[in-house]
């Protein structure tokens, strides 16, 4: 199979925070994430994305700055795929200012995401304050290597979710991203902390209703992943979007794991690739 134009590599499933709201798959499917793949094997799969002309990859995990040969697979995307817009997800709990200028020359984009404010040591089951990752948002500012910032939004968190967005936009955020928390990963077992279709709509207004920062923005609207083969018929009738559109998963779009396998979309399941299997499976 080709890899679709528009990739993401989640180069490991470790990570140092524990997010309740976590859609990483794995956290249902351990066998998912094992094992994981070492520098070559991550460089195969980059070769096999210049060779099938992909455009644009986001490396993710997990948390990706836990690799130690971060930077030897950002090289070789680099030299691979020279025209290709790569980017970084990362928690910015190791991001500092040296890092920051090491993916400014290297041109890679920086994502990060921020859980709460009081709100942010539950949000990412950690005993950690949220000034630290606004004061890394505003020095990325600073270096003119600005971020893009996600918020994910539960019931915990909804009630300072416009304080969470005027402080990502006053710190500086390239653009930022707003969505509830979906239904999968380590979410499956928080349920209770899902939002209603009418607190997520009042979590909007809100939002829309704050001046003008001149960040731009968006709203995800998905609380669940239709694409999931498994998904019990009651949950899907609770938080499926009647309206929605097909699903580019899989043609526009795809993912590769921690253990090279490839999958459509970051909460899709190998069975549910079907024929596409991965450059390892
Ligand atoms: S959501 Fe991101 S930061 Fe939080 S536990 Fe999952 S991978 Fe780690």
């Amino acid at each position: 199979m080709r890899y679709p134009r528009h990739m993401t590599l989640e180069l490991t499933a470790k990570c140092n925070f524990r997010c309740p709201y976590c859609y990483c798959v794995w956290h249902e499917y351990p066998a998912l994430a094992k094992p994981e793949l070492d520098t070559a094997g991550w460089r195969t799969v980059l070769e096999k994305c210049a060779a099938d002309g992909v455009e644009d990859i986001l490396f993710t995990g997990g948390e990706a700055l836990l690799r130690p040969d971060l930077f030897e697979i950002l090289g070789h995307a680099r030299r691979l795929l020279p025209k290709a817009s790569l980017s970084l997800f990362t928690n910015a709990s190791r991001l500092d200012e040296a890092l920051i200028v090491r993916f400014r020359r290297r041109r890679v984009q920086l994502a990060t995401s921020l859980q709460g404010l009081a709100t942010y040591g539950g949000m990412t089951g950690t005993r950690r304050s949220y000034r630290r990752l606004l004061t890394v948002i505003a020095r990325a500012a600073e270096l003119k290597w600005p971020m893009s910032v996600s918020m994910t939004i539960t019931k915990a968190n909804a009630h300072e979710a416009a304080d969470m967005f005027a402080a990502a936009a006053l710190s500086g955020a390239k653009a930022i991203q707003v969505g509830p928390m979906m239904l999968g990963g380590r979410a499956m077992s928080h349920s209770e902390l899902m939002l209603s279709r009418d607190e997520w709509e009042s979590v909007k207004a809100r939002i829309r209703a704050l001046p003008d920062a001149r960040v731009p923005y968006t709203f995800c609207e998905e609380f669940i992943c239709a694409c999931r083969p498994d998904t019990p018929r009651q949950l899907l009738d609770e938080w499926g979007d009647k309206n929605r559109k097909p699903c580019p998963a899989g043609k526009s779009f795809g993912v590769v794991g921690p253990n090279g396998l490839y999958r459509t979309c970051l909460h899709t399941l190998i069975d549910f690739c079907g024929d596409c299997g991965g450059i390892y499976g």
